[in-house]
């Protein structure tokens, strides 16, 4: 065990200067320089950063809190808005689920929750109700609306809410804040490794010929993983088989004078093509497996999509590993955002999970003594959150009901389900207790039931053939929900 001396003579050295990296430097900064700890961030200008992911949970409002930001700081820096949720359309071709909403859970919505529920449990018991999630979530109207989240001070609920923002901008906000705290920050290209006798990695070296070396590695270098895939060999394990996408692109247009707070995703040919909200612009982009669909063809749909076909606007092709490393700390180095893996960002998860990497790692390595002896516990808490990401995008995929192509056609066909979600499936169509089951396999930490209602119905996954029965007092409830939803919408402003 560590002595609280030597405890005080860490360096941490993180490599890469995208949002992974700087997150990583704030939090680690704000936890352990007060103790003495040196830690320096690497990054080279000629590389840069991958410029996409503008999205989040509203688990990101957390880390702001953390570090004491304030919304009012951070969001005008980095031209963000707020996500009420996400809208996904055209994912199915049952009539009445053309178009759902995906809220986050806020006070609000229990009350009218409870209706939902009740009423997709009469549909799943082959009773007539109305299903579609979108009409009875307050966040729903109040994306419909082009509404903020935030409740006035006299209106005393919890909102759960995400963000959009400029990955570009965020990071340069983030390196300001985390220079501010003390960490060191150089330019440089690291062209090789070296390790020592215990198969840890004892230093890296620059092409300018210089040397750092430090106890702890932070790999946040992004799809090239270079230390722990690269120098450490941690092997990385695809997610391939039942996540086709592969590829994407992605290319801005002008925003409209009321700025949306949904981020809005629509199944295309062969994927689908995100639309996000900034306040000075939209982000677009189309995520596509290229082995259905060319890049010259995957840009012309979007640039019909968006009526940029004559535009010279650029378009930006990028490659996706989609999958996860082994283990996302092994010997000296921890990996960090997409180094350590990347599910495609359906539901905007990649910071969430670099946040809970991070603050999995910090009580982990702390706790610990500042060993590895909680490397084994933590990694398996990493790889379950994965997996837990990766069941819920893949529903998506195979509950998607469009006949127009091979790529959705195939989507739905495969039969490589985890046991997890095949049980989700199983409990859902045979109408059993769908909350007792995500809690009794821990899939309620990653997807709450609220997640797991919303896309089942979302997508009409309902018995075929409905008896005649009809439940007499769905217009009814429906006209209750409809009144609270409205009525809440009064307290919010655009
Ligand atoms: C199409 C797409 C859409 C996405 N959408 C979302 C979303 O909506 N929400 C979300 O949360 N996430 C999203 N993501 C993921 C998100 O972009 C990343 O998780 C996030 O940007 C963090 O990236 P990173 O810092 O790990 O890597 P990068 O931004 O690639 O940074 C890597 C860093 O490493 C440095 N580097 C690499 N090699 C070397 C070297 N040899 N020497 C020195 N420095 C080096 C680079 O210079 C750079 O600074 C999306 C990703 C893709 C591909």
């Amino acid at each position: 065990m560590m002595t609280a001396s030597e405890a005080l003579s860490k360096k941490i050295l993180i490599v890469g200067g995208g949002t992974a990296g700087w997150m990583a430097a704030n939090l680690m900064a704000a936890c352990w320089m007060e103790q003495g700890f040196e830690i320096k961030l690497i990054e080279s200008p000629d590389i840069g950063i991958i410029g996409v992911g503008e999205g989040s949970t509203p688990q990101l409002k957390s880390f702001f809190d953390f570090l004491g930001i304030q919304e009012s700081e951070w969001m005008p820096a980095c031209n963000a808005t707020y996500k009420n949720g996400i809208r996904f359309d055209g994912w199915s071709s049952m009539p009445g689920c053309e178009s759902y909403f995906h809220p986050f859970e806020s006070d609000l919505d229990k009350q009218t929750q409870a209706v939902f529920f009740q009423q997709c449990d009469l549909r799943r018991n082959q009773i007539k109700a109305f299903t579609n999630p979108t009409r009875f979530y307050v966040s729903a109207k109040l994306a419909e609306l082009k509404l903020k989240p935030i409740a006035p001070t006299n209106f005393p609920v919890k909102m759960g809410y995400g963000y959009h923002f400029d990955s570009g901008l965020l990071g340069v906000f983030l390196r300001d804040k985390a220079k501010a705290r003390g960490v060191q920050h150089i330019s440089a290209k690291i062209e090789s490794t070296q390790l020592n006798a215990a198969g840890e990695i004892a230093s890296v070296h620059t092409t300018g010929g210089e040397i750092f070396c430090a106890d702890l590695f932070v790999d946040c270098t992004g799809f090239s993983g270079l230390l722990l895939q690269k120098a450490l060999q941690v092997p990385f394990i695809k997610f391939s088989e039942n996540l086709f996408n592969d590829s994407a692109i992605a290319m801005p247009s002008v925003q409209e004078p009321q700025v949306a707070t949904q981020t809005v995703s629509t199944a295309m040919k062969h994927g689908w093509a995100w639309e996000i909200p900034l306040v000075n612009r939209k982000g677009n982009g189309y995520v596509y497996s290229s082995a259905f669909c060319s890049p010259d063809q995957a840009e012309f749909e979007l640039r019909s999509k968006l009526g940029l076909l004559d535009s010279d606007v650029q378009a930006r092709h990028l490659s996706m590993n989609v999958g996860r490393v082994e283990k996302h700390w092994a010997k000296n180095c921890l990996a960090v955002g997409l180094s350590q893996g990347f599910i495609e960002p359906l539901e905007a998860t990649a910071l969430h999970i670099v946040q809970e990497t991070l603050q999995g790692f910090i009580d982990a390595w702390e706790l610990g003594g500042f060993t590895t002896i909680n490397q084994e516990k933590f990694n398996t808490r990493i790889n379950n959150r994965f997996e837990g990401v990766r069941d819920y995008i893949v529903a998506h995929y195979v509950c998607n009901s469009r006949e127009d192509t091979d790529y959705w056609r195939a989507n739905r066909r495969h039969d490589v389900l985890s046991d997890n979600l095949k049980a989700v499936i199983e409990t859902w169509v045979s109408n059993g207790d769908l909350a007792s089951l995500l809690k009794a396999r821990n899939m309620d930490k990653y997807y709450l039931p609220m997640s797991w209602y919303a896309l089942l119905s979302g997508y009409g996954i309902f018995p075929n053939t409905l008896p005649t029965a009809v439940f007499n007092s769905t217009e009814e409830s429906l006209k209750v929900v409809d009144d609270f939803v409205a009525a809440c919408c009064v307290h919010f402003s655009p």
